[in-house]
């Protein structure tokens, strides 16, 4: 399959990897658009939420609390941070590779554009 976060995943296109386990895998954004923005992918292709099932309940929930820990580890979890899901063209995704962004590092406005 042509997916590009696969090929990260392998190896296949370089990253600045900030974690890694044997779920899932988390790098910087190319175009960050926070001081802090990160990309946090499971390791598994899943083209979005959409595809999620019962049984990656808890891939999702592991997702979440490695952007928690990554957060702590970047000195932002205090000052405040964003976890979002853009799931299909509506929302923005570009990338069809499920992705987690984690942004951070500036005053975040609401609602999101
Ligand atoms: P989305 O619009 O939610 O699909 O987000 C896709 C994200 O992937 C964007 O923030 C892009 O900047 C990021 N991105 C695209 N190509 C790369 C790449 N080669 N390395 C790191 N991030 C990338
Ligand atoms: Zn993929």
């Amino acid at each position: 399959m042509d997916c590009l976060f696969c090929k990260m995943v392998k190896g296949e296109i370089d990253t600045k990897k900030v974690y890694e386990d044997e779920k899932i895998f988390a790098f910087e954004d190319i175009n960050p658009q926070a001081p802090v923005h990160i990309l946090i992918i499971p390791k598994k292709h899943f083209a979005s939420l959409n595809e999620m099932e019962e049984g990656d309940k808890e891939l999702v929930g592991h997702m979440f609390f490695i952007a928690a820990k990554i957060a702590k580890d970047k000195d932002i979890a205090e000052s405040g941070y964003r976890t979002v899901f853009n799931t299909n063209k509506g929302a923005g995704q570009a990338v069809f590779h499920l992705h987690m962004h984690l942004l951070g590092g500036r005053q975040l406005s609401w609602p999101p554009g």
